[in-house]
This record gives structure tokens, C-alpha cells and sequence, in this order.
């Protein structure tokens, strides 16, 4: 596309995709019909890179008319399981979308096979007996041009016999391949001879023992995309080599079937990678099987359920996905900007609470014992349809720890003797004193409070400098609170020489077990959205009970990683 292009659809907020699918209904391609796919394999559980890809798919389809389905691309059977298609389809309706059709590429396998058949016999592809290691050998540089196989020209029925074999299991895995007979000076190396058929040994999830000879992602993906009548075959820029050779098999599949070029087209766009995190299968895969992490959905994991556990609402993911855009080059997108909207989206969406991850006892001395108020708590300023919630005050209190200082510099505008601070919905107190443990750590802090400043009361405005939240002792429930940082201590851990492992951030998982948090906090379930007032974004694990509530952290109120780096 010309910058000119460029600019205009920048104008009118369109990414590149969007402005090629324009153009391809401007020009009638495919009778005006949008069609998208989205073809995971199912080997892995989804993580924010395929959140990418999906809002591509299902968004180009939902903008344009269109329709997008969802295809396994289930050609290996060494690493696919059922447990992996449940995923995907439960973290897929959880971002928000609906797919067409449930398409299987196993579904194609005869389809495929018989395609292959026809190749053979037109003399355009042939089995190859050599090793991997002899294959790759001759097949030559970008600028040098690779070497015939010994078996190119073998004659037609044997390869016909011997691709039936391969499938049948009556030769060894690895003994034998079915290439594309092609080019093998083509300066396109994806064009020498590429394999297309290799034999794996094993059960498939679907088809069970029917096939020994599986086709390769080059022979599997475009074949299926037209089979279906995919119209926008759109993919990341790692495929763009692939793209010849991508057409040059629908182009033969189609050969004199069909003069209107109804076919699909294969487009590219940027692969989402983010700092301090892996989104490789095979290293995410490590993690779980290693337990380093504690399963697919440990919260710390860049999967859509690790995610979803830690906290992340579908919209925050889909916000940041449009934050980053789409464009033709790779670049490493900034953690902190998935965090960032993360808490764009929660402080919308999260019900204040109050926790105390620090308990320090606070006594208000001049309260009668024995008495309680019931006091009236905002669910969320930012929106009134949330309604209120009732906390009790008491005499005996819970307050952060950090919130009293004996000694304290002038800015300090927290607990501190001779000075007061509003306890947040209910009174002004006043600081007297404090007392202390024999090894000089404060034990109890006192105040007094005024009666005529119970919030929401005539004259109660009277302003001080600090809020503080706090919790009744003899009402708060005791929970486990998980505190969450970056997996990985580096930026780019695939950028790396050492190993993965070694960059795991070993500060990733902090477990305070001595924290309170009002009953109220405690009776919500997982999947809810919960501030704890003035300390971050919390969601109830889903491990949490009434009677022993369990948190992870989303995000801090604040970026506090910025600061840990200087
Ligand atoms: P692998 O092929 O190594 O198993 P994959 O991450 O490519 O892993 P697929 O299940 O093949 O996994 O991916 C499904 C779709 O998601 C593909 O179209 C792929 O391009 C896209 N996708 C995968 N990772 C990312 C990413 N980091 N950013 C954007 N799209 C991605
Ligand atoms: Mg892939």
C-alpha cells in the first residue's frame, strides 16, 4: 500500500487489514462475501498473543458483515488434546465473540489425501525416502539453489504405492516423506520440494488410528481455508514467505474448477509480544510441566484463563488489543501498558472494599465498648447505579500497618500522635498514642475520635488531610491475600542467551495469610471485580470461600514497577 493509502486510512481510524478488506470489496473479490477463520492448534492453552489474532478475525467479520469460524488446526497429533479444544472455546467466549461454525482441519484429511493422490499423479509431487537431516542438506541457501532428490523422478505408481504405505504403517516414522515436486532453484526456498506428508505414530483426538501419513501446516492451511470459502486468510508476518506457496496450492486445488478466482487470500499483520513475559507454546508448556508456575492458569501466566484468574476483565484485554493496533513490522509492546488498561477498565467496572494486607490494631478510646454503627460505604464513585454497601465501625479496629508512623515528617499526612485523618465513611479521629512490644515494634496505636464528623452528617465536612480505610476487628474476616509481579525479571526473556528459567523473577508470588477484609469482600466470588480501597485491583481466587476468602491482585493502583527499576 502507498503512504498515500496509509494516511487516509488513518484518517479514518482504519487499520491496514481493514483498509485491504475495503479495497477487496470495492472490487467485488469473492461476490462481496467476508469470510474469516481463526485457526488455533489445539496443543496449548490461548494466551494475550492469540487475543490478538482473534479480535483480528472475529473483528474484521463483525465490522464488515461477515462471518469468522473457528478451525482446529489439528494436523499433529503428537501434542493435541480434547482438554486444549475445551479451552480455547471457553477463553474465546469469554473475550466476547461468536464464531460461525466449529471446523476441524481433521475433517479434511480425505479431502486432502485425495488432493495429494492427484499431485502424484500429475507428477507434481513424489515420496522422498531420505533422512530429514539428507533433505535439509540439499536444499541450498537463499542465493544458491538447492539439489534434486535422488528420488525427484521416481515413477508414479511407486510413489502412489509407498504414500499408501506410509499411511497404512507398514514403513517406520521418519523413513519417508511426500514432497511437492516444485522448483528446487526457486530463490523462494518454501518453493524446494517442500514436504507436505510426514508419518506420525500416533492415536489422533479426533480420528483415532485412521491416519499414519498427516499433511504439513503448508499443504493443510490454505487447502482448508478454501475448502470452507475463507475469503481473508489473515495471519502473522512469520507467514509472509509461506504466501507463494500458499496460493500456488489453491491454485492448483482450483485448477479449470472455477474462472471467477473465488479463493481465499492470505494477509499478515505484527505478532503481539510483551515485556517481562514468554508467549512461546513450547516454554509456557516448560513452565507447567516443570511447575514453575502452578498450571495453564496460574495468574501470572500470559494465558487468556491466567488472566481471567488474576483478575483481568475480557474488555481490559480487548482495549489494550486496540491500544497497540495493528501494523507490519515487530516491535515488543510495554507490560505496563496492559496493566494500564487493565486499570483504565477497572477502575469502571471494581467494587470498592476494604482490606488490610498489614494488620495494626487501632483502639478509639473514647468510643463506648460494646457499641457498633452501621455506616454506609460507596460501591463506586464512578458510577451510583453500583449502589452502597453497609461496613460496621466500631470501637477496635484494623488499619494498615504503614498508616501510623510514631515519628513522622511533617508531609506525612497518615496516623501520627497530636494529628488527625478521617477513617474513610465514618469519623475524624485524633491521634494519643501508641503502644509498644518488648522488641520495640508498635502493637496497638490509640485515638479519639469526634462524634460531630460521622461522615454524611450536617457541619461533618470539616477537612482534614488524610483518609485511611479501616476494618472493625470484631466483624473483619481473616484472608489470604496473593500478591502477583512480573514472571520474568528481564524484558525480553526471549531475547535471552540463558535459559528461560533462569530469568524467572523469584520475587513473581508473594502470599500474605494474616490479612482482614470486610465480610461484604468476603462473600464475593470468583469473577468479581473488587478495588481494596487506596491499595489495587483485587479478584476472589477460585479457591476463595466465605469463611476463608482468597485474593489475587490484578494490578497495583499504581505503576509501581517504573520506580522498583530506577
Ligand atoms: P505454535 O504454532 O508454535 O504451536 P502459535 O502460537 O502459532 O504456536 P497457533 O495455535 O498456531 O499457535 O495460533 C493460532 C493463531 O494465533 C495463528 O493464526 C497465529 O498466527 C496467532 N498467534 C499466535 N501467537 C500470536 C501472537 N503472539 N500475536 C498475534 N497472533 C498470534
Ligand atoms: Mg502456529
Amino acid at each position: 500500500m502507498s503512504d498515500i493509502q496509509d494516511e487516509k486510512s488513518e484518517k479514518r481510524g482504519l487499520n491496514f487489514v481493514e483498509e485491504i478488506v475495503e479495497r477487496d470489496l470495492s472490487e467485488g473479490k469473492n461476490d462481496g462475501r467476508i469470510q474469516t477463520r481463526f485457526p488455533p492448534e489445539p496443543n496449548g492453552y490461548l494466551h494475550i498473543g492469540h487475543a490478538k489474532a482473534i479480535c483480528m478475525d472475529f473483528g474484521i467479520a463483525e465490522k464488515y458483515g461477515g462471518v469468522c469460524n473457528l478451525r482446529f488446526d489439528d494436523t499433529n497429533p503428537q501434542k493435541e488434546d480434547q482438554e486444549y479444544v475445551d479451552s480455547i472455546l471457553e477463553d474465546i467466549k469469554w473475550l466476547g465473540f461468536k464464531w460461525g461454525h466449529v471446523y476441524y482441519a481433521s475433517d479434511y484429511f480425505q479431502k486432502l489425501w485425495d488432493f495429494a493422490v492427484r499431485l502424484i499423479k500429475e507428477g507434481k509431487a513424489y515420496v522422498d525416502e531420505q533422512t530429514s537431516e539428507q533433505i535439509a542438506e540439499q536444499k541450498g541457501t537463499p542465493t544458491e539453489p538447492g539439489r534434486p532428490s535422488p528420488y525427484r523422478d521416481r515413477p508414479i505408481e511407486e510413489s502412489l504405492d509407498l504414500f499408501n504405505k506410509m499411511n497404512k504403517g507398514e514403513v517406520p516414522e521418519g523413513s519417508m516423506v511426500l514432497r511437492a515436486k516444485i522448483d528446487m532453484a526457486n530463490p523462494n526456498m518454501h518453493f524446494r520440494d517442500p514436504v507436505i506428508y510426514r508419518i506420525i505414530n500416533r492415536r489422533h483426538h479426533r480420528t483415532g488410528d485412521k491416519w499414519k501419513a498427516y499433511p504439513m501446516y503448508d499443504f493443510a492451511h490454505g487447502q482448508s481455508d478454501y475448502f470452507e470459502g475463507v475469503t481473508h486468510s489473515i495471519c502473522t508476518l512469520e507467514f509472509v514467505p509461506h504466501r507463494p506457496l500458499y496460493d500456488y496450492f489453491i491454485d492448483e486445488l482450483k485448477k479449470g474448477k472455477d474462472l471467477n478466482d473465488h479463493r481465499p487470500r492470505q494477509y499478515e499483520f505484527n505478532r503481539l509480544n510483551l515485556t517481562y513475559t514468554v508467549m512461546s507454546k513450547r516454554k509456557l508448556h516448560a513452565l507447567v510441566d516443570e511447575q514453575l508456575v502452578k498450571g495453564w492458569d496460574d495468574p501470572r501466566m500470559p494465558t487468556l484463563c491466567g488472566l481471567r484468574r488474576r483478575g483481568y476483565s475480557p474488555e481490559s484485554i480487548r482495549n489494550f488489543i486496540n491500544m497497540i493496533g495493528y501494523t507490519k513490522y515487530d516491535a515488543l509492546n510495554d507490560y505496563a501498558m496492559l496493566e494500564a488498561a487493565a486499570r483504565e477498565d477497572l477502575n469502571k467496572r471494581a467494587t470498592r472494599v476494604s482490606a488490610v494486607l498489614h494488620p495494626l490494631k487501632l483502639t478509639i478510646t473514647n468510643y463506648p465498648e460494646g457499641q457498633t454503627e452501621q455506616m454506609q460505604a460507596i460501591n463506586n464513585p464512578e458510577d451510583p447505579d453500583f449502589g452502597t454497601h453497609e461496613i460496621t465501625f466500631s470501637r477496635e479496629l484494623w488499619i494498615e500497618r504503614e498508616d501510623f508512623m510514631e515519628d513522622a515528617p511533617k508531609k506525612y499526612f497518615r496516623l501520627t500522635p497530636g494529628k488527625e485523618v478521617r477513617l474513610k465513611n465514618a469519623y475524624i479521629i485524633k491521634c494519643t498514642g501508641c503502644r509498644k512490644g518488648d522488641d520495640g515494634q508498635v502493637e496497638e496505636v490509640y485515638a479519639e475520635y469526634d462524634p460531630e464528623s460521622r461522615s454524611g452528617l450536617p457541619g461533618a465536612d470539616r477537612k482534614v488531610k488524610g483518609t485511611l480505610h479501616w476494618l472493625s476487628r470484631g466483624h473483619a474476616v481473616k484472608a489470604e491475600v496473593r500478591l502477583y509481579d512480573r514472571l520474568f525479571s528481564v524484558e525480553n526473556p526471549s531475547a535471552d542467551e540463558r535459559d528461560f528459567r533462569e530469568l524467572l523473577n523469584p520475587d513473581s508470588l508473594e502470599v500474605l495469610t494474616d490479612c482482614y477484609v470486610e465480610p461484604f469482600a468476603a462473600n464475593q466470588t470468583a469473577g468479581s471485580y473488587l478495588q481494596f480501597q487506596r491499595i489495587g485491583y483485587f479478584t476472589p481466587d477460585k479457591c476463595t470461600a466465605p469463611e476463608h476468602p482468597v485474593y489475587n491482585r490484578t494490578v497495583n493502583l499504581k505503576d509501581t514497577w517504573a520506580k522498583k527499576k530506577d
